[in-house]
């Protein structure tokens, strides 16, 4: 089993040839790749480490090490972290064995912009394509930790590899790029210049807090006069590691934040929102938190309930803790340092953690809070955050009771009032009469669906508002008769939905005129409703089904009937 040809996936090997070819504007970037995943195997190791003392292993040393050569053109960017077993390289590189590449695929050709496209690039997690941008060969070698044989992967991009045991392989994991010619007007720089990535470094990675190294040679003037200066090798630090969670906001620039968020959630875009927060006093911690501008296309893959890594004192602990945020708020990326929990903390002790608990009780509300805050302030970005996050933010309405008011009034909802702008509740309530006491509602399937339902012709004959409620979540949370602001919420859809009994002193009469006819409806309908009344709800329609006012809107029925209740 040792040297084997390979034959890329017929999909990755399109998708490397658009990587390749025509997305990424900046090939700059194929270096934050590499140093970014050399990170993250160098927090796995020492993470692995510290769970299993086993494990034979080298930690006493992690780095990065950058190794240019000028003379035969080549980079090579090493760790000595957790390294992948032979498995891991076929799955990994050789195809890209999540799903969606197709769907990405379709996507990229149908968005002809740059900039898009490598925001979608990066939420596929297909970074590590993306050396094939600057080089034309690629050698591999990589040794998993505790393992004695290292695996070595070659290609060049074209559409096959070949892959061979290493036996000599060190441990982690080492990338050589024989570089493509320098080409400045194509945005492909010299990456075998040590000032070249000493420059990338400081840009992009300086935040990473694992030393990048590199060998420099330095002149070292002569000692006595007249004679010739020698050369020197002297290994350098490139980046200043400081972790950017425990500095003062003012003091670290918009785009340092964006490349740090860029390397936490593996995605292109820029932050919408930097929240940054320093608790001090009985639970000590530093959270660091973004809400991005772009929603990810895999969003609602439920893998990923929550999108924060747990750090205890500098050092990364696990980035996979659903207990420091609730899963309506799986949208937020970032880290959070506890200062006062164990280095090789459980599972079992995070889940029931006094400390986890607060913290997470702390950053729910400074997140419900910032999104009220850009509503208040920023409408603008506070558009575009709901539309990429407003549905999966309200499911914290159904979910969340502690914090249900606060969402509500940080959400906003279709309404009768506008075809295309969402009111908050607020709002509706300014607009609304004095003697108006209730919120008016009805949930549907869409907002279309809604507006065609005989149950707001009263309503909109009478220039009453109606919240236009879509969301499979609004069913939820409706149901549980909930008030804002001393005010009820009422289904326009059930019961007297308040019209019938204003000023109707003809009621009585009417009442009495049609007597015979409603005795006969309700006869005749027997089976399928419990009574016929008449009603001003309607205008232009002879009838309609009402729900009573305490039963389960339809809506609700079908969730019930599909759930098997
Ligand atoms: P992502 O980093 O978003 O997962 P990449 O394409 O950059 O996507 O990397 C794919 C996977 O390859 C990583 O998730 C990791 O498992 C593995 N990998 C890449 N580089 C390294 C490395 N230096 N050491 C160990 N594993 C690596
Ligand atoms: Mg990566």
């Amino acid at each position: 089993m040792s040297s084997q040809v390979h034959e890329f996936q017929a999909e990755a090997r399109q998708l490397l040839d658009l990587v390749v070819h025509s997305i990424y504007s900046n090939k700059d970037s194929f270096l934050r790749e590499l140093i970014s995943n050399a990170s993250d195997a160098l927090d796995k190791l020492r993470l692995e480490s510290l769970t299993n003392t086993d494990l034979d292993a080298d930690t006493s040393d992690l780095h990065v090490r950058l190794t240019p050569d000028t003379q035969a053109r080549t980079l090579t960017v090493a760790d000595n972290g957790i390294g992948m077993g032979r498995d891991e390289v076929v799955d990994l590189i050789g195809t890209v064995a999540k799903s969606g590449t197709a769907k990405l695929r379709q996507a990229l050709s149908e968005s002809g912009d740059a900039a898009a496209s490598e925001e979608l690039i990066g939420q596929f997690g297909i970074g590590f394509y993306s050396v094939f941008m600057v080089a034309d060969r690629v050698v591999m070698v990589t040794r998993k930790a505790g393992e004695s044989i290292g695996t070595r992967w070659e290609s060049t991009g074209d559409g096959t590899y070949t892959i061979d045991d290493a036996a000599d392989a060190p441990q982690g994991t080492s990338i050589t790029l024989t570089l493509k010619p320098v080409d400045t007007d194509n945005s492909l720089h010299d990456y075998a210049d040590p000032q070249v990535l000493r420059s990338l470094v400081k840009r992009y990675s300086d935040f990473i807090s694992w030393p990048i190294r590199m060998f420099e040679t330095v002149e070292v003037p002569a000692e006595e006069e007249g004679g010739e200066p020698t050369q020197e090798q002297s290994d350098v630090t490139l980046n200043s590691q400081k972790a950017l969670w425990a500095k003062i906001p003012s003091e670290v620039a918009p785009e340092e934040y964006a490349e740090f968020y860029r390397h936490v959630s593996h995605q292109w875009d820029s932050p919408l929102e930097t929240i940054s927060m320093h608790a001090e006093g009985t639970f000590e911690y530093q959270a660091l938190m973004f809400i991005p501008s772009q929603a990810p296309m895999t969003m609602f893959a439920p893998e990923r309930p929550c999108n924060l890594q747990l750090y205890v004192r500098r050092v990364f602990i696990s980035d996979d803790v659903p207990e420091l945020l609730p899963t309506y708020l799986r949208f937020v990326h970032g880290v959070v340092d506890a200062n006062d929990l164990s280095l090789n903390v459980s599972r079992e002790i995070l889940q029931q953690d006094r400390q986890i608990r607060a913290i997470r009780r702390r950053l729910v509300k400074k997140v419900i809070g910032t999104v009220q805050e850009m509503q208040d302030r920023k409408p603008e970005d506070y558009a575009g955050f709901w539309n990429n996050f407003g549905a999966v933010f309200k499911e914290g309405l159904a979910g969340d009771q502690d914090n249900f008011q606060a969402i509500l009034k940080a959400s906003v909802f279709d309404s009768t009032a506008s075809d295309d702008e969402r009111t908050t509740l607020a709002d509706y309530i300014e607009r609304c009469p004095a003697e108006q006491k209730v919120i008016y509602y009805m949930t549907g399937e869409s907002r279309k669906q809604i507006e065609r339902s005989p149950h707001l012709e009263g309503f909109r004959a009478k220039g009453i508002e109606v919240l236009l409620l879509s969301d499979p979540v609004d069913e939820f949370w409706t149901s549980q008769m909930p008030e804002f602001d001393g005010r009820t919420f009422v289904s326009v859809a059930k019961g007297e939905a308040g019209l019938d009994d204003e000023d109707d002193d003809a009621g009585t009469d009417r009442d009495a005129e049609f007597a015979d006819l409603l005795t006969w409806l309700t006869g005749v309908l027997d089976a399928d409703v419990s009574t016929s009344r008449l009603t001003k709800r309607l205008t232009d329609s002879a009838a309609c089904l009402v729900g009573e006012e305490f039963s389960i809107s339809p809506q609700m029925e079908k969730l019930y009937r599909a759930s098997g209740q």
